[in-house]
């Protein structure tokens, strides 16, 4: 996009479509890029079945999205198998790793670790530097997710990754009466809860940062964010409820939502603005900051974070990068850089590339109040 804000169209009669599409259309658009590239069918049926707050009813579409086509991997299928599920939050918990990253995230890891309670199919990322951190990560996670369900982990479900059969983590699985189940190697449709809950992270996670041409160092902020959209999407193991609402009973709002990877500016408060007319600063809205039910900002030029509530947004915007910054080679995940297909968890959408999601104008922020941590 340029730098006036203007996308530059080169018109055939494919686009020329584009450009006739409804209000509706444009508004089905929007939300396929706010809820991270997720496919139409399953809008609609977010839609239809009321299972999110704040959603307007969804009419599926024919084209074709470029950020899904290069977001999407290799199909593989896994025999999701009949494995007993869980009748209870926390019984059953999966977890997996991913990593190493060629790019180090903005926050400095490498790795990603997941958990995903396999009776609401809620997951929850945290990101990890070296490997060995995933211990320190299980005890977090354990002690939050206990706390917010009121009930002790039963089973973990992992693979044979050293990271796992430690001697610490053994200790600590005994020590609080955790069954660590370890599957079978070289066959991760044992661990295919985790194993499918991480393709459908990535395959999200792509789609986002290549949809608003993003550095490959965003890519924790966008599994995140894909991590807190896929506890709010449907998904195949839970029927009509997303696992936001099948792990607390509510229903989560999406009335928040933004579209990843856009042009975001910040309110200054006047004392700590030095001239009068700098009343916002430019920056790229990469994130949910649920705790402070704020969003999460990113300056490139000052490589630094904001929180904040007061936003306003240019949802079909992307950061204009330096022709320098745009020429390192591969942008984010190259393609093919990363093996693996479209996990059961959330249909990815199809559709088209070029016209922005709505029409231009900024919106103002209203706090949020909805969603847990990095979930
Ligand atoms: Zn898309």
């Amino acid at each position: 996009m340029a730098t006036n804000r203007l996308f530059p169209l080169s018109l055939d009669a494919k686009e020329t479509a584009c450009l006739a599409k409804t209000g509706e259309e444009e508004e089905a658009w929007l939300w396929h890029h706010r809820m991270g590239h997720l496919g139409f069918t399953s809008l609609k049926l977010l839609s239809g079945s009321k299972m999110v707050e704040g959603l307007p009813m969804i009419t599926p579409h024919q084209r074709v999205c470029e950020a899904c086509t290069k977001g999407k991997q290799r199909r593989e299928t896994f025999e999701g198998g009949k494995s007993r599920r869980a009748t209870r939050p926390l019984e059953l918990v999966h977890s997996d790793i991913a990593g190493p990253f060629e790019t180090t995230s903005i926050g400095g890891s490498r790795y990603y670790i997941t958990f995903t309670d396999d009776f609401s199919r809620k997951c929850w990322v945290y990101f990890l530097r070296e490997k060995a951190e995933a211990l320190d990560k299980f005890r977090e996670f354990k002690a939050m997710a206990e706390k917010e369900v009121g009930q002790p982990l039963k089973v973990l479900r992992t693979d044979r990754g050293g990271e796992y059969t430690s001697r610490l983590f053994d200790d600590y699985c005994r020590e609080w009466g955790i069954s660590h189940q370890l599957t079978a190697a070289y066959s991760p449709q044992q661990n295919g809860v985790a194993e499918r809950k991480n393709l459908t992270i990535m395959n999200m996670a792509r789609s986002m940062v290549k949809g608003k041409r993003l550095p490959k160092k965003y890519w924790a902020e966008a599994v995140q964010v894909a991590v807190y959209l896929l506890n709010r999407c449907p998904t195949k193991s839970v029927k009509f409820k997303t696992p936001f609402e099948a792990w607390c009973g509510r229903k989560p709002s999406v009335k928040h939502l933004r579209v990843f990877g856009c042009v975001a500016y910040a309110h200054i408060p006047d004392q700590r603005r030095r001239k009068l007319d700098d009343r916002s600063e430019k920056c790229i809205f990469v994130g949910y900051a649920p705790a402070s039910k704020a969003y999460k900002l990113y300056n490139p030029e000052t490589e630094k974070a904001i929180i904040s509530r007061d936003v306003v947004f240019e949802e079909d915007s992307c950061w204009s990068w330096d022709e320098e910054v745009r020429n390192i080679k591969g942008m984010f995940f190259d393609d093919g850089e990363e093996e693996g297909g479209q996990g059961d968890e959330a249909e990815m959408g199809g559709a088209e590339p070029l016209s922005p999601p709505s029409g231009g104008s900024g919106v103002a922020l209203t706090p949020y109040s909805s969603g847990t941590s990095s979930s």
